[in-house]
């Protein structure tokens, strides 16, 4: 069994004591523990405040791009490796892990060439000037400064690689250090990727740490030049972001959380197209990818009245090819849900749309043996479940509980992309909303009655079928995060994301010393 360290104040931290078990998720043995115990959070946030900061912010955009190339050739060098601890904490497919650990070398990569696009400054404009005096000469410029905090980034159970890489990516490219805090449930890969980072000696001292494990004192000492960074439950996120410091100091606060995530069937579509085939092979993908451990998976699926049973019989027999069990089979096809607690919580969920007026289609909605199981009767697996909810004004859970499985739900509409919009509302903000039409019409009105109520619109149609990546893939070229229920966030969205670690200043000064100073927008 592992115990795993914490990197604080340049050095790895051991606890004593105060250790929570990390599981084989197939086996539910321990393999691994870990604990914050004895850390000094005042000194971790000094250290990074005070070396890894002024470090940071005395490279250009340019050379700290360079870093995270470095940073995502460290960790791609180890890819095997770390699939193989992914299948050991999390009991994800290879092809799953390789999700998570792909997208977190490619989020790094990508914020590279950022970097180098941003090129030789170390301060960024903001859209364009404007005239402020009677003549030009007297000029408004918005620009943005790197904070000299510090980001705390506390991260969900489901991905461990590229949940810290992605905030990390756009933390230490603004030039602020970062305490990463990965769930402490899977953070095993967190963990082994920092020590990559650590080993590589890729990074200036004090730009990026690790706590494994509770965060103690460490959130309740953050102040106004520091940032939080949270993806998790809605609920922890309300507890963490009333926190009276925060409050106090205005600290800039990013929330990631739950989502009732939707994908809508245009009316236009019917089994000879292509877009309904797309719209099947995705919305299983989008169920089943990561045991339907994904905040952006599909929960909620929309279809015209009409064809709701044939929808339902094309889902049903393709997730009855989904193979469910220990990913050291390569026949397996989807591995187990990652805790005890995510397990009871799924059943409990399917329970609880079911006393809401849903009805299980296809699955049980409650553990299942796990194909080539290492020990009988072990393993948090659960099998893909589909319900059917033939009266979605009345079944107001299955827009307001979440279950975080591989579990969908599907829904009847009149065909109206504003009734579609109206539904998916009921959800009251989704991190992605896919909608899958090739009438121009339909898309068009989905986007102006329901584009406020989602972070990302996916446009699943025949036209781009053959490039599509799916809806649940949070690209760093476009913003990931959503209203309302998803916390009000937004990460990534390419330079956008470095945003909440850079403070937007109005310059108002002499046109020619700006332009100077900062040049001109291009
Ligand atoms: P969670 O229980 O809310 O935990 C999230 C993180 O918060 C973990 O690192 C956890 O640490 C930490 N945490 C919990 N209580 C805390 C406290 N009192 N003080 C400081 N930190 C605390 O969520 P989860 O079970 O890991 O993840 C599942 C949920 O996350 C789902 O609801 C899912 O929708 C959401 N999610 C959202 C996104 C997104 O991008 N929007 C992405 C992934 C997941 P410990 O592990 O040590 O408790």
């Amino acid at each position: 069994m592992k115990t795993l360290k914490s990197y604080v104040s340049g050095a790895w931290h051991e606890a004593a004591d105060g250790f929570v078990d990390l599981h084989d998720p197939c086996t539910e043995e321990v393999v691994g523990r870990a604990s914050t115990a004895g850390i000094d959070f005042g000194a971790a946030l000094a250290y990074a405040r005070e070396t890894g900061g002024p470090a940071l912010r005395e490279l250009t955009f340019a050379q700290r791009g360079e870093m995270l190339l470095a940073a995502s050739k460290a960790l791609h060098a180890q890819r095997d490796a770390l699939i193989d601890l992914s299948l050991l904490n999390t009991g994800t497919t290879r092809k799953d892990a390789k999700f998570d650990i792909d997208g977190a070398t490619g989020t790094l990569s990508f914020y590279a060439y950022l970097g180098k696009e941003l090129g030789d400054r170390k301060v960024l404009l903001d859209g364009e000037g404007a005239q402020l005096g009677r003549s030009a000469k007297f000029w408004g410029q918005h620009v943005l400064v790197s904070r000299p905090g510090v980001a705390v980034h506390v991260n969900a159970f489901n991905f461990p690689a590229w949940g810290f890489a992605e905030k990390a990516a756009c933390s230490l490219l603004a030039g602020v250090p970062a305490i990463s805090k990965p769930a402490t449930a899977t953070s095993m890969l967190t963990e082994r990727c920092i020590e990559l980072l650590v080993e590589a000696d890729v990074l200036p001292a004090g730009a990026l740490s690790l706590a494994c494990g509770r965060t103690g004192d460490l959130i309740g000492r953050l102040g106004s030049q520091d940032v939080l960074a949270f993806t998790g439950s809605a609920d922890t996120g309300l507890m963490l972001r009333r926190g009276e410091n925060l409050l106090r100091a205005s600290t800039h606060v990013n929330i990631e959380a739950d989502s009732l995530n939707a994908a809508v069937l245009g009316p236009d579509v019917d089994a000879s197209c292509e877009t309904w085939s797309l719209f099947l092979t995705e919305v299983v993908r989008e169920m089943t990818q990561k045991s339907g451990q994904k905040c952006t998976a599909v929960r909620r699926i929309f279809c015209p009245k009409d064809r709701v049973d044939e929808l339902l019989g094309a889902l049903t027999e393709r997730l009855a090819d989904v193979v469910t069990g220990d990913p050291r089979d390569g026949s397996v096809s989807m591995g187990p849900l990652a805790t005890a607690q995510q397990l009871d919580d799924a059943v409990a969920g399917v329970a609880k749309l079911v006393a809401g007026g849903a009805a299980i289609v296809s699955g049980a909605g409650e553990r299942v043996e796990g194909a080539s199981a290492r020990a009988a009767g072990k393993g948090w697996f659960f099998g893909p479940t589909l319900l059917r909810a033939d009266d979605p004004d009345a079944a107001a859970v299955v827009h307001e509980h979440e279950v975080f499985g591989p579990v969908a739900t599907v829904m009847p509409y009149d065909g109206s992309a504003a009734r579609a919009a109206a539904l998916v509302a009921r959800g009251d903000g989704t991190l992605v909303t896919s909608v899958y039409s090739d009438d121009q019409g339909f898309v068009g009105d989905y986007v102006a009655s329901g584009g406020a109520f989602t972070g990302r619109l996916y446009l699943g149609s025949e036209k781009m079928a053959e490039q599509a990546l799916g809806s649940g893939l949070a690209l760093p070229q476009s913003i990931h995060g959503g209203p309302g229920r998803a916390g009000g966030g937004e990460e990534l969205g390419g330079a956008r994301g470095l945003s909440p670690y850079m403070q937007r200043v109005a310059l108002q000064g002499s046109r020619s010393m700006i332009e100077r100073l900062y040049g001109k927008p291009s």
